[in-house]
């Protein structure tokens, strides 16, 4: 039995071992999110593009993630707690890391320790701020300052933003770096909200007319030039995630899940497949795949959807277990689809949205509950391979 670590970096001898130890393993490709992060910087023209790389990079890892996006030329990371950009800070010393939650109260001078970046989402976490410049005395402090303009969850309102502005006194102690906002329905072509926010943002921005402005998330970016501002804040697109709902992908898949048959076996007579029997079938064959919804195959999917073996669509058979699922590979030519054999869970056109779909959620949910237990092998030139050769042909 092969120990590997949490993650593991590349290559046939690491598929080889992953496969060995739990038989299910997720590739994150970080070339294709370079690639799909220079996309995005292109199509922002002037303005700067950072990346979201909270929850652990919506699941994939923030460490190896930042650093590729490092080296594609990425330079401004968003992360939700104080706890997530203070690890961050150890894979990316130079990197800028703004905390979208800002700092726990009573952890300011932690924020600052990391060199982290607080984004202040309301007049306590501003006074807090401001309090610890006091206490040093050593200038102002570097703060981004968030505006709610209709998402009504994290963000000043307009009032309190209008009185923290007038307040110069308060205001001094602060190195504005960004004056942000965040759209509710950045990712719909066209919803009136999108105008409604950036019009809101537009005026309240002026508030701070040397601060530079952010608003745009993914879907932001592809709204068109009036929402790029200064710096963009993209997430799921990085992540191979459509920007826009129910439009052409431009971005490149970067998740892989593959998960290797345990069992196959023939169905002879009339029988019906896991928990509260609720797939039946009269013959054929089922496959057994080691994973469940503890690994974020999530349980909605049960008898939605399919696997691919050999490229050939094998339907979830009844409901999703915590470590098992089971395929319907009654349509494989015989001698196909046997024990050992590899399936492709995500992946081969099986996209995350679509798979998302499937399960009555989004493409954020599905890749953010990829459990720790699955291996992340990372692919491409950014990964800093730490193998030496190829594996020894089996057998
Ligand atoms: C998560 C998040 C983003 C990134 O959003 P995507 O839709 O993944 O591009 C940007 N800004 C804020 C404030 C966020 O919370």
């Amino acid at each position: 039995m092969v120990n590997l670590p949490p993650s593991f970096i590349v290559g046939p001898r690491a598929i080889h071992a992953a496969a060995r130890s739990h038989g299910a393993w997720l590739e994150v490709d970080l070339q294709a999110i370079a690639e799909n992060w220079k996309h995005l910087a292109r199509l922002a023209g002037q303005a700067a593009v950072g990346a979201a790389v909270k929850a652990d990079a919506y699941g994939l890892g923030a460490a190896p993630v930042g650093e590729a996006l490092w080296q594609a030329g990425c330079r401004h990371f968003f992360v939700a707690h104080l706890a997530e950009g203070a690890a961050l800070r150890a894979a990316l010393p130079y990197a800028l890391i703004y905390v979208l939650h800002g700092a726990p109260e009573g952890f300011e001078a932690d924020c600052l320790d990391y060199g982290l970046i607080p984004v202040l989402n309301n007049p306590h976490q501003l006074s807090a701020w401001v309090g610890l410049a006091r206490r040093m005395n050593r200038g102002p402090l570097p703060a981004v300052l968030h505006i709610d303009t209709g998402m009504t969850r994290l963000g000043f309102a307009p009032r309190d933003i209008q009185k923290a502005a007038k307040d110069r006194e308060l205001m001094a102690h602060l190195d504005l770096r960004y004056v942000m906002s965040h759209l509710s329905c950045g990712d719909e072509r066209g919803h009136p909200k999108n105008e409604e926010q950036r019009k809101a943002f537009h005026k309240l921005r002026r508030l701070f007319p040397k601060a530079e402005a952010s608003l745009a998330n993914s879907g932001g970016l592809f709204q068109g030039r009036p929402y790029h501002y200064d710096l963009a804040r993209p997430g799921i697109a990085l992540y191979g995630g459509a920007p826009l709902m129910g439009e052409a992908n431009p971005m490149r898949p970067v998740v892989r899940l593959c998960a290797q048959i345990l069992e196959t076996r023939d169905i002879t007579e009339p029988t019906t497949v896991g928990y509260s029997g609720t797939y039946k079938l009269k013959k054929g064959r089922i496959a057994i795949l080691p994973v469940g919804y503890a690994d974020g195959l999530m349980r909605a999917l049960s008898n939605k959807g399919f696997a691919l073996v050999q490229g050939v669509e094998c339907p979830y058979a009844g409901r999703v277990s915590m470590d098992l699922v089971a395929i319907d590979v009654s349509r494989l030519p015989e001698g196909a689809g046997g024990r050992g054999e590899v399936a492709t869970v995500i992946g081969d056109g099986i996209t995350i949205d679509r798979l998302a779909e499937w399960a009555g959620t989004n493409a954020y949910e599905i890749i953010c509950r990829l459990g720790p237990r699955l291996t992340r092998l990372y692919t491409g030139p950014y990964a800093n391979s730490n193998e030496e050769a190829p594996p020894a042909p089996s057998s």
